[in-house]
């Protein structure tokens, strides 16, 4: 906590806010003292830091008092730290946060949803990463950011608050979009009233879904820490004015981000010859996180041949012309790959 003991005392407010099932503290942090209220929650999924990552960054800025001048910000970063802690998606119960929203049956969520009510926040920022298999319908580029804001109904209407995010959402790809050009995407609306965000949005409550994504060897995420910070910096500076709100200007803008899809895998080896037949193939192979000893390794897994929704990858090899390739590619009984000479195998970060 030391970084919070460096800012002016009269800045911040720290809380317990209650356990997880395996009894982990959670805990809440409000910074500021403007007038227009920004509930910020991250790790949810338990294996996304890039986000809670991007929120200490915000806090070690010099001029955060500044950044949050009109605002007043309410911080979970860690809402599933067992998920955390074991390195998962689920909470210790198997379950999916993000899916529990309505059932409101986890110990995690009882604390997001009574902060929520408690905090009646103008604005909802639902933090999270998503996996390195996403780029956009538009660009053969990745797509390292991603955005959502989320129906409020079936009929997914344009909603106050739906709109709200949206510009929100318009102003963060203004700011951004020069660091990730054409690489920014835009979620599936489809309403899912067991979702976060879609529930805080059919409450009135603006709400926008971050998603930091992966580009390049990047696995660590490290430029996507500084874009994140500076996405929130332009919420921040944005959200609390008064906007004329032209809904067609508005939804036109959101509308053309380009949707997010599923088109990447992290290695793409092209004319891999098969042992047996000879024959000529696409291997797609994705990274499967394992953790051991507090360590996070990347294991390369054969994800499918001649996948037909795979049309990129982080790295991409072509066997037929690769010099380097020696015939030495394994894939065990457990589909995990590896190669000396193209230089795949298990990486730590
Ligand atoms: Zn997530």
């Amino acid at each position: 906590m030391s970084l919070i003991e460096k800012l002016p005392p009269d800045f911040y407010r720290f809380s317990y806010l209650g356990s997880s099932v395996e009894n982990r503290s959670i805990y809440g942090l409000e910074l500021g003292h403007g007038s227009y209220k920004i509930m910020a929650w991250s790790q949810m999924h338990g294996n996304e830091s890039t986000t809670t990552r991007a929120l200490i960054q915000l806090l070690s800025y010099d001029n955060l008092d500044e950044i949050l001048k009109d605002t007043r910000l309410y911080i979970i970063p860690v809402l599933n730290p067992d998920g955390a802690t074991h390195w998962t998606r689920n909470n210790a119960c198997g379950i999916d946060l993000n899916r529990d929203a309505t059932n409101n049956s986890q110990p995690e969520m009882n604390i997001l949803r009574d902060i929520i009510e408690f905090y009646e926040p103008d604005l909802a920022l639902n933090l999270h990463d998503q996996r390195s298999i996403y780029g956009t319908a538009t660009s053969p580029m990745a797509a390292p950011l991603s955005f959502l804001a989320p129906a409020a109904d079936p009929d997914r209407l344009i909603t106050p608050a739906r709109l709200k995010a949206m510009s929100v959402i318009n102003t963060i790809v203004d700011v951004v979009n020069e660091q990730v050009p054409g690489q920014i995407g835009r979620y599936s609306d489809t309403f899912n009233a067991d979702c976060i965000g879609d529930y805080c949005q059919s409450q009135g409550i603006p709400t926008i879904l971050f998603e930091a994504g992966h580009s390049d060897h990047d696995y660590n995420r490290d430029k996507m820490v500084g874009i994140i910070s500076e996405a929130l910096r332009a919420v921040f500076a944005a959200a609390p004015k008064d906007q004329v709100m032209d809904e067609s200007a508005i939804v036109s803008d959101y509308d053309s981000i380009p949707n997010v899809v599923s088109n990447y895998c992290d290695i793409l080896i092209r004319n891999y010859p098969e042992p047996d037949s000879g024959r000529l193939v696409n291997l797609s192979i994705m990274f499967h996180e394992q953790v051991e000893d507090e360590q996070l390794f990347f294991v390369p897994m054969l994800y499918g041949i001649n996948v037909d929704h795979i049309h990129y990858a982080h790295k991409t090899i072509d066997c037929s012309t690769n010099d380097e390739f020696k015939d030495d590619l394994i894939i065990s009984d457990a589909m995990q790959v590896s190669s000396a000479s193209l230089g795949i195998g298990v990486f730590a970060n």
